[in-house]
């Protein structure tokens, strides 16, 4: 028997494990491990579970009438996954297991173990790299060192790309009896536990067949006007894939295969070699994430950075969580995200920022703030962009560079139509006024003003990163001293 392990990769086309596991002699199955406890310590949002777990109960039935049972275990933790896959595997007699690697860290730990008790019991376990589109220890710099500044890494990824990508297929198996979805009752019960408002689950289809007609429509509406429109929240202009991706209902390499194809309309190039520059980034912190393990115990890539002193100030957090900062494109990002689970990219930059420097509070609050919403929380690309809007990351945008969230605003909701959808408060303003209430206090009673004043922001924050850039040279002077 050949057993594929499905983790965040929950489909059942372009998936290389499955793939290889039916190319295999003998019969297949499938398992899934619910693992709770891995949820509830990574503050992983309601909403993200209702989407895996829907998106399992979509590829359970695929996968039966495909011929092939999948088991649905409750483990309750990652320290329970050995275990009961050895029990599994000597019920139904596996050889080999096929997975898809995984590279957070405690994923790597369960994994080691895994090898360990799989080696005994004699099966052997293939891992395949189908969540990225470059394996992460693929690429290395001419030092051998991993690629931490983006323009290079994407330089080589596209060539690597050129010469080895291929899109995974579905083997035609003999006409195979349906199996039953065994897993079913476990998955059912697992949603019954959810506490998760309609307003959210109602906005999104989770499911593989769902995210492939989402990239078809946006591949043939949306990708030629792709880099010219995708800056503005109030256009739909981007993919929305991101929590097809994070769970895996869609492969990176689907999007990339479509991307390409779309690339023989001339019009749509540029849209999709710019769309294409975003899957990158998507690969770019997963290899990073991979290969700095500090970053899963919750450390800046700069280490220097971690000397900074962070206010710990609650009100002010709050009033960001809650879209009460006084300054509306913040405000109405904010909202976004907790009514919909979702944000826009230009906004995730513009409100982390805003919290890690016209706030000055630590990053890591607002990323935690952020798995407890979205619905793609992912926590390579989630600690890559915090990390970037705080300047504490890798290839960040540099500390003395600030975002004035009301220039954000006029540039990027010119019109106010964003603003005016998520902060109603403000829907009567002019499209000059909007921007800046404050400056019509009689017009908006009930919006609050600017929480912290912009101006001297920039200067605040330059001389906290320059001060702890000193005291690091002067601590790393002092090691080199000791050695001597
Ligand atoms: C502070 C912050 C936090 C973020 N947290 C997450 C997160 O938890 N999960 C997540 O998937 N993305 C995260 N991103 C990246 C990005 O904002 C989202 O991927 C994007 O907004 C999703 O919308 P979309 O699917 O329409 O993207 P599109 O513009 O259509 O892009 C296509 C795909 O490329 C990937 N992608 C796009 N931009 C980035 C990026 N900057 N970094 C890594 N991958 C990218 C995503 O998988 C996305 O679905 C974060 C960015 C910032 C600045």
């Amino acid at each position: 028997m050949n057993l594929v392990w499905y983790r965040n990769d929950l489909r059942a086309h372009a998936h290389r494990a499955l793939q290889e596991a039916l190319l295999a002699e003998g019969p297949v199955m499938a398992v899934y491990f619910l693992c709770d406890a891995q949820w509830d310590n990574h503050g992983v949002a309601p909403l993200r579970r209702w989407y895996v777990l829907h998106s399992l109960l979509e590829l359970g039935e695929q996968l039966a009438a495909k011929g092939i049972a999948l088991h649905v275990l409750d483990a309750g933790d990652f320290s329970q996954v050995s275990v009961q896959l050895a029990e599994l595997v000597r019920k139904h007699e596996i050889r080999q297991i096929f997975c898809t690697r995984e590279y957070p860290l405690n994923e790597r730990r369960r994994d080691e173990a895994v090898a360990k008790e799989m080696k005994q019991l004699g099966v052997t376990i293939r891992g395949f790299d189908d969540s990225v589109l470059v394996p992460p220890t693929t690429l290395r710099t001419g030092k051998g060192t991993p690629y931490t500044v983006f323009s290079a890494f994407k330089k080589r990824w596209d060539v690597w790309l050129e010469e080895h990508f291929s899109l995974p297929g579905l083997p035609d198996r003999q006409t195979p009896e349906p199996a039953e979805f065994v897993g079913k009752k476990q998955v059912d019960a697992a949603i019954g536990k959810l506490q998760v408002s309609a307003s959210l689950t109602r906005i999104w289809e989770p499911g593989e067949q769902a995210a492939a007609r989402q990239l078809e429509q946006f591949v043939s509406r949306h990708l030629a006007g792709y880099r010219q429109y995708r800056d503005y929240p109030s256009l739909t202009a981007t993919s929305s894939l991101s929590a097809a991706l994070s769970a895996g209902t869609l492969s990176p390499a689907s999007c990339f295969h479509a991307a390409r194809q779309a690339m023989a309309d001339a019009g749509a190039r540029d849209g999709a070699a710019c769309w294409i520059g975003e899957l990158a980034w998507r690969d770019f912190y997963r290899q990073i994430m991979a290969q700095y393990p500090r970053l899963s115990w919750g450390k800046a890539f700069r280490p220097e950075t971690d000397l900074l002193e962070w206010d710990n100030d609650n009100d002010l957090f709050d009033a960001w969580c809650e879209g009460r900062t006084g300054y509306p494109l913040v405000d109405a990002a904010m909202r976004q995200l907790v009514a919909t689970g979702w944000m826009h990219n230009r906004l995730r930059m513009v409100t982390a920022m805003f919290l890690s420097k016209h706030l000055w509070q630590d990053w890591r609050k607002g990323e935690d703030f952020f798995m407890r919403h979205l619905i793609d929380g992912d926590f390579a690309a989630n600690n890559g962009g915090w990390q970037w809007s705080a300047s504490t990351g890798t290839d960040a945008v540099p500390y003395f560079r600030v975002f004035n969230p009301v220039r954000q605003s006029q540039r990027f909701d010119a019109e106010g139509k964003f603003i005016a959808h998520w902060v109603p408060e403000l829907k009567t303003l002019d499209n000059k006024t909007i921007h800046e209430p404050w400056k019509q206090p009689l017009l908006v009673p009930d919006y609050p003003a600017p929480i912290v004043p912009h101006a001297g922001v920039r200067e605040r924050v330059t001389e906290s990163f320059k001060g702890v850039k000193e005291a690091w040279d002067h601590l790393q002077d002092q090691v080199k001293g000791a050695e001597v």
